[in-house]
């Protein structure tokens, strides 16, 4: 059975494009007895198969993938690896121990990419180089303040930054106000996703092209694929903002859709154009704003579309559309360089919650989920995936109580009411977007 007949949509368009070839693993097509099985095969899941495999390296750890490796969010995504979320409103001295919770999760995350990549020799253009976030109107300004009173309250190193001086070191007049964080770092989402595919431990069996259809949870979970069945006595679905049919979890991660657009390799000249930085990437102080990246291989990617598309993929209709949204924000950012075309054209899905916060949780004794990181899960994702693999094993550490820690993700209703909220939230993410978008 191909992906087209199940409800998996696919298309590789963006990240995924701009690299060699990857050849997937098998499909499953045999059945399977095995102790620990992981759904998914993004950040989550390929962190947490990598941590079982230490934590257990007598035992096969099974991890299952409905598409193929680098097709998910994981692969198209726009590669900020934070350390340090930024939380909008000021300042709450109450939130501080929630605050440092989620630097600590995300620096968790951080840390294991650098070492993995380091290790494996994963070459994904990780660069250490900060993250700028910007404001180019009224309120996104605001916010700018109130993120800067944050980050010196918390004595997080950064540099505020004028709209001269960032003219200067990124060539653009179009934001007014902004602020550098120095920890965080870049990548190329795609490439790094199928690095950590590609240097899983040797107990760690991937399948791709293998979707879960339906569970039976028991003392043995019973796990059916289109042409296999696997008993598995842990469970660990690690599959974003689709439930598996039969899972155990209630409705509480939905799938917004973004899209963004790639131009070709920009030549010396233009290169010139963006300032002192060699590579950089901006995240929007606003919630609906852009984020915009000068990547390793001097091609400017920008990323504005949000929209709630019953959790699919852009079709190539849309995207064509969408373009044009894409079009605008590069050359108000970017007027001396409207003449540049872009090349790549993608929409990505990502996991969404209510009130903005993730999904950590022990669903039976033997069955768990982690996953909905409102589009910031390369370090939140990986940290999580080492989380929910100690949690299953029984290692309570610092990092599963930080994560059972965090805020919970509110219930979602069922369709259509899912349906009309899910549009609602995502309108309500651009007001006042203004020149941010
Ligand atoms: C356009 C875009 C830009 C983003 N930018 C950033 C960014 O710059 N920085 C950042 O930190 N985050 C960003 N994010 C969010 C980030 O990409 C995600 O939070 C992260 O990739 C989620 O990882 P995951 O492993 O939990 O989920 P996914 O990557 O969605 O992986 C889940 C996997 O489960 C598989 N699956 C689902 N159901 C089944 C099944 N039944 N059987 C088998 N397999 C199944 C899916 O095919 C999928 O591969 C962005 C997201 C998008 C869409």
């Amino acid at each position: 059975m191909s992906q087209d007949n199940l409800n998996f949509d696919h298309e590789t368009k963006g990240w995924v494009d701009l690299i060699p070839h990857r050849k997937p693993q098998p499909i499953l097509n045999s059945n399977l007895d095995t102790r620990w099985l992981v759904i998914g095969a993004g950040f989550t899941g390929l962190s947490c198969a990598r941590r079982l495999a230490e934590l257990n390296p007598n035992e096969k750890i099974v991890l299952l993938e409905a598409r193929e490796v680098g097709q998910s969010a994981s692969g198209r995504n726009s590669g900020y690896a934070v350390a340090h979320s930024h939380f909008s409103g000021g300042y709450q001295k109450d939130q501080l121990n929630q605050y440092k919770r989620i630097d600590r999760i995300n620096q968790a995350g951080l840390d294991s990419l650098k070492s993995i990549i380091n290790e494996s020799q994963i070459n994904c253009d990780f660069k250490e180089s900060g993250i700028y976030h910007m404001a180019a109107d009224k309120s996104s300004s605001e916010e700018c303040e109130y993120f800067v009173d944050y980050l010196q309250k918390r004595q997080i190193e950064h540099r505020p930054l004028s709209q001269d001086q960032i003219n200067l070191e990124l060539g653009t007049n179009w934001y007014r106000k902004g602020v550098k964080v120095k920890d965080g770092a870049l990548v190329q989402p795609a490439k790094l996703v199928f690095g950590l595919a590609d240097t899983l431990p040797s107990n760690v069996k991937l399948y791709e092209n293998s979707p879960v259809l339906a569970m039976e949870i028991g003392k043995i979970n019973t796990v059916r694929l289109p042409n296999s069945t696997i008993k598995a006595e842990n469970v660990i679905m690690a599959c974003n903002y689709e439930p598996i049919a039969n899972g155990k979890q209630k409705q509480r991660v939905v799938g917004v859709t973004l899209s963004g657009s790639i131009t070709r390799v920009l030549i010396q000249e233009e290169v010139e154009m963006l300032g002192s930085e060699s590579s950089w990437g901006i995240l929007s102080l606003h919630s609906g704003g852009a984020t915009v990246r000068l990547t390793e291989d001097k091609r400017i990617s920008i990323r504005n579309t949000a929209e709630y598309n019953n959790q699919r993929l852009l079709s190539d209709g849309q995207l064509k559309e969408r373009q044009k949204v894409h079009r605008q924000a590069f050359d108000n950012r970017f007027p001396g360089l409207s003449h540049v075309g872009f090349e790549h054209l993608y929409s990505g899905v990502e996991g969404v919650s209510a009130n903005k916060t993730n999904v950590f949780k022990k669903l039976s004794s033997n069955l768990y989920f982690a996953g909905c990181y409102n589009g910031s899960g390369i370090t939140k994702g990986t940290a999580f995936g080492i989380g929910v693999a100690n949690f299953a094993s029984g290692n309570d550490d610092e990092l599963v109580t930080d994560c059972l820690g965090i805020e919970k993700a509110k219930w979602l209703p069922p369709r259509p009411f899912l349906d009309i909220g899910a549009w609602y939230i995502t309108k309500q993410r651009f007001k006042g977007v203004g020149k941010d978008y």
